[in-house]
């Protein structure tokens, strides 16, 4: 606890010149938490030097141990209002929570003072129930553990080895180098960028690796296990345990089922062929048809929508290739448990993957120019319904539409068929409207990529929720985490993605790929020897406190955290992998008991904060009174950037930021209720297919307690419509303060004062 505080209030910012600021200092010394404020002081401009000199002296002249800077935003002058190690500081946002979002309401006028005493006091009670976190700092395992030895993987461990970290490189084939090492040419890495294709030197870069003295390579082996937490792994590699402080997963894809390119005429069609078989066609002699002659013409598919329609499939039919005696009769839940067909993510509707990519594009035009190569006389066609090539590969595209043996055309394809020795392509919605027919000699269909995540369980963890990276099947099979923010994470701390196993790229981005997720997963070391959290709160010290006398073992926290950090013991008590928590709050705001707090951030804290807002007995005697719950990650910048660009809001809602929704405890919008509070609001980020949520799963976890929540307030008579989650993105600065106002006014008018208001 901090017992000893300073309470500063700026008068810079149109702060001193809408609140008296030495009245309110006034108010925080003599106030109700007077016992514990030892100095309280107005400054005209607190973050200027002399302010901060002020504040300097006073800690050492009274040995304070925290200060309340009731001033700016949290989000501005992070890096001037910090006193070291030993004083803890707590932020009140007078500047754009009170007074540039103020709005007069002419029934209640001088509302603005209220707003400042009530954040004020609320800032004072937050510090004194906060403590400063004691990190648990482990021995940490240094090496870094790169599972794929492909061109990804490659270069993970020569990044991280150059950077002076010994690297276990981990390949299951017998030999290094992976799919690059079997493709003929890459499309152009470099300037000119419109060059027909280029020779990359995977034999150069599996030398350099066997080289370096501070990479083991360790091939013909899978990781059997990976047990632990980051900087204190345990892999089990070919029956040999290693000591291991952070995973590279550079395990690439593998090639989707060809079943669901049938639509396309592969599989009937002699001359139809996938985009791999093409590739190693080049690679091994050359392009030839079924019949073994050069082709005069070569057509290339690059969409997808005809097999995005689905094929009309059964499982057991002719494409199947799942065993025959699969219990296709029975229960769909059997079909999910037997069949190796419905084992792919797409399993719902047994189409074609949902998703395509700008490799898809690319590595059609490089197919054509393979055919200008080694075919001169021959004409490639490429058809597609969307031509991707983002960037610099601009150039490559160019370089096609000004080669004459390339016809590029836009057109949806609607059948393939066989005619004589020709296969004839059919397509609508060209550029000239008209429908069109291509005869060429052979047909390239493009190959599905789906991330080796999608088919088995790469890293085999050995955690209490499960071997594998949970609900791939939303994200396609991709070990996702936050794909916007965070994008090497996966949703186990530690482990992270880079390559094809991440998203579909080609071999320039592999290698950036390589250097980040290297990156990362030195970071992930170094902060776990420093006892802090990797990402998103990078550099936060504290972690989840369990009061076990009160855990009822129910399980909810290891069940709910989104990221696999908490194990249990057999009867079912949480058992804390602090290097693998990102310090979301989720179990926290999961446990039903209040077992679970944070030093600087606990289930106590939040609540006694919420009870510092004065709630006026009616709305006659000063208006409603709202709590915004405001998810730090995006809702509360946003709500930072609408008050800078002179957005207002209702002079009665009071916000507290939330690490996540995730970590809103329902004891919150109880306690706040039973005071009288008329609303509950909850701003988060996004849920759901596309989340935004910075922890995966914590608004959509708030969300599903929010049911409950309103079910409790039914019963008590309490209008479920009180409490209320929105979803809230960080450019939404412009559409946030009418929200807020709408759901004041609701409450309002539609259902008046809480019911419990009074008592
Ligand atoms: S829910 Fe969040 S805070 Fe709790 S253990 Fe998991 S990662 Fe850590
Ligand atoms: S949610 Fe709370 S009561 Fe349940 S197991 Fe976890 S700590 Fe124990």
């Amino acid at each position: 606890m901090a017992e000893k505080l300073g309470v500063y209030i700026c008068g810079g910012c149109d702060i001193g010149a809408n609140l008296d600021v030495d009245a309110l200092a006034e108010f925080a010394a003599n106030g109700k938490h007077s016992s514990y404020v030892t100095v309280a002081k107005s400054n005209p401009v607190l973050c200027s030097p002399e302010g901060k000199a002020m504040i300097e002296a006073d800690i050492a002249e009274n040995e304070l141990d925290g200060v309340v800077c009731c001033a700016c935003s949290p989000r501005a002058k992070w890096d001037v209002f910090k006193f070291g190690d030993k004083v803890q500081v707590e932020r009140v946002s007078l500047r754009e929570q009170c007074v540039w979002s103020y709005q007069e309401d002419p029934q209640f006028p001088g509302q603005m003072e209220v707003i400042a005493k009530d954040y004020t006091n609320m800032g004072i009670i937050k510090l004194f129930n906060s403590r400063i976190p004691e990190p648990e700092l482990p021995d940490p395992y240094k090496t870094i553990m790169v599972v794929g030895g492909g061109y990804t993987g490659l270069n993970a461990a020569l990044n991280a080895a150059s950077v002076g970290y010994s690297v276990i490189l981990v390949e299951q084939d017998d030999k290094l180098g992976g799919k690059a090492a079997t493709m003929y040419k890459s499309y152009p890495l470099g300037a000119p960028f419109g060059d027909r294709a280029e020779k990359i030197d995977v034999a150069g870069v599996i030398a350099q690796v066997e080289a370096n003295d501070k990479i083991q390579v360790i091939t013909g082996a899978t990781v059997e296990a990976l047990a632990g937490a980051p900087a204190q792994y345990k892999a089990t590699v070919g029956g040999t345990e290693y000591e291991i402080g952070a995973v590279v997963m550079a395990t690439g894809f593998v090639p989707g089922k060809t079943e669901f390119l049938a639509p396309l005429g592969y599989g009937s069609i002699k001359n139809v062929v996938t985009s791999a078989e093409f590739e190693a066609m080049a690679a091994n002699g050359g392009i030839k048809t079924a019949e073994g002659k050069t082709p005069s013409s070569v057509a290339f598919i690059v969409d997808t929508s005809l097999l995005m329609e689905g094929v009309s499939y059964d499982p057991c039919g002719d494409a199947c290739d799942a065993p025959e005696d699969m219990p296709c009769d029975d229960s769909k839940e059997e079909v999910d448990e037997e069949c190796e067909v419905f084992d792919y993510p797409d399993k719902e509707s047994a189409k074609h993957l949902a998703y395509s990519s700008e490799l898809t594009s690319l590595v059609a035009l490089k197919h054509a120019n393979y055919v200008r190569e080694l075919a001169p006389n021959a004409t490639a066609y490429v058809i597609y319904d969307h031509m991707m090539v983002p960037g610099i590969n601009e150039k490559y595209y160019q370089a096609a539409q000004d080669d004459a043996g390339i016809m590029l055309t836009k057109g949806t394809v609607t059948g393939v068929s066989e005619a004589g020795s020709s296969v004839v392509v059919k397509a609508k919605n060209t550029l000239l409207g008209a429908d069109i027919e291509l005869a060429a000699d052979m047909v390239v269909v493009p190959t599905a990529i789906v991330p080796t995540t999608a088919a088995n369980p790469t890293m085999n963890f050995v955690y209490r929720q499960g071997p594998a990276f949970p609900d791939l099947e939303l994200f396609d099979g991709f070990a996702d985490s936050n794909y916007i923010c965070f994008p090497y994470e996966t949703r186990r701390t530690g482990v992270y993605a880079a390559g094809c196993v991440r998203q579909p790229m080609g071999l320039g981005l592999a290698a950036e790929d390589a250097a980040g997720a290297a990156l990362k997963a030195i970071q992930c070391i170094e902060s776990a020897n420093r006892g802090m959290s990797v990402h998103p709160r990078s550099g936060d010290l504290s972690f989840p406190e369990f009061n076990f006398t009160r855990c009822t073992q129910c399980k909810r926290c290891t069940e709910e955290c989104p990221f696999g950090a908490l194990d249990d013991d057999e009867k079912g008590t949480p058992l804390p992998n602090p290097t693998r928590c990102r310090r979301c709050g989720t179990c926290m705001g999961a446990c039903p008991e209040r077992v679970i707090s944070f030093s600087n951030y606990g289930v106590s804290q939040i609540g006694q904060a919420i009870k510092e807002v004065k709630v006026p007995d009616t709305l006659e005697e000063g208006g409603p009174r709202i709590i915004v719950l405001a998810c730090e990650n995006d809702a509360y910048p946003a709500l930072d950037m609408a008050a800078m660009r002179g957005k207002s809001w209702s002079p009665y809602v009071r916000f507290l930021p939330v690490r996540c929704l995730g970590s809103v405890n329902a004891i919150w919008v109880a306690d706040a209720m039973s005071k009288g509070v008329d609303g509950v609001m909850m701003l988060g980020c996004k849920y759901g297919d596309d989340y935004q949520c910075h922890f995966v799963k914590g608004s959509e976890l708030c969300n599903r307690r929010k049911e409950n929540i309103a079910e409790s307030l039914g019963r008590l008579g309490v209008e479920p419509e009180r409490v209320e989650q929105y979803e809230v993105s960080i450019d939404m600065y412009d559409q946030v303060p009418a929200m807020i106002d709408e759901f004041v006014e609701n409450i309002t008018t539609n259902f008046g004062p809480n019911p419990f208001k009074g008592y």
